[in-house]
């Protein structure tokens, strides 16, 4: 059974990517953190085009829930390898810096930064030993131009950014690929409270981009076809230059 693990599948990008990779053949395992009715949609969404999956909640940010969910589904799955990854989950909280709090600071860093390392840790060696393995990051815009507002999402998926360039080379010889794909302005929860009829302008293609365009290049990069791609960060944002 292939099998790829979405972190952050319950909504959003997330979903779109867990459709996507099941329509390429994978079991998903569609990880969230607080909304198992949005997970459950996305798992029916999987059924309804003929593709399986299950749900696996953990926070991505607590390092001792990583490691214990996950090593109990190896326990449990022990001829199974995870040979997709897609470290997917984030969140945003916003302050211009001169305000921001510790917290604000410490939440984001450990959701969008230090979630890489404690998801990828428990499934490189694997993917390693397998021969073949994919880890493909969500990254954002604001990680290669810095966004004002967002100094601590930008330090967070800067540092993913690094870290993929970084691992890349660590595990090439093992044939796995480790690479990044930075939306720009995608239409989720995560972008509702922002103005589209204003930022269009900012655009080439004038529009905000949809979950499932997104998923399409997650696909590509998971699939054989993208064998000779490592180490790259990949913007998917409508044009806007970085
Ligand atoms: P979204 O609609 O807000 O969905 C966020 C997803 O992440 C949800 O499935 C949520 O799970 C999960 N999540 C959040 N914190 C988590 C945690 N601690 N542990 C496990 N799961 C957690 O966001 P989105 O727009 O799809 O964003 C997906 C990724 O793309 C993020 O990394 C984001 O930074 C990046 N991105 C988005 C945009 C954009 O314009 N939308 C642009 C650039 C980059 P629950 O449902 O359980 O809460």
């Amino acid at each position: 059974m292939k099998i790829a693990l979405v972190t952050g599948g319950s909504r959003g990008i997330g979903r779109a990517v867990c459709v996507g990779l099941s329509k390429s053949g994978y079991h998903v395992i569609i990880n969230y953190n607080k909304n198992l009715t949005e997970a459950e949609n996305t798992l029916n969404l999987i059924k309804e085009n003929g593709g399986t999956g299950e749900i696996l909640k953990f926070d991505v940010s607590n390092h001792l829930e990583v490691e214990k969910v996950l090593d109990q589904w190896k326990a449990k799955n022990r001829d199974n390898i995870i040979e997709v990854l897609v470290n997917n989950a984030g969140i945003r909280h916003d302050s211009l810096m001169m305000w921001m709090e510790d917290e604000t600071w410490s939440d984001v860093i450990n959701t969008n930064l230090n979630s890489f390392f404690y998801v990828t840790k428990q499934l490189i060696k694997e993917m390693m030993v397998n021969k073949f393995g994919r880890v493909i990051n969500i990254v954002s815009l604001s990680g290669i131009k810095g966004m004002p507002g967002q100094v601590n999402y930008s330090a967070a998926k800067a540092g993913v950014i690094g870290a993929t360039k970084a691992l890349a080379q660590e595990v090439g010889k093992k044939n796995v690929t480790i690479n990044a794909v930075a939306p720009g302005f995608i239409k989720t929860d995560m972008t509702t409270d922002l103005n589209e009829k204003e930022l269009k302008a900012l655009i080439p293609l004038n529009r905000f981009g949809e979950a499932h365009e997104v998923a399409d290049l997650v696909a590509f990069l998971a699939s054989k076809e993208a064998s000779y791609i490592t180490g790259e960060v990949i913007s998917i944002n409508g044009g806007i230059y970085t």
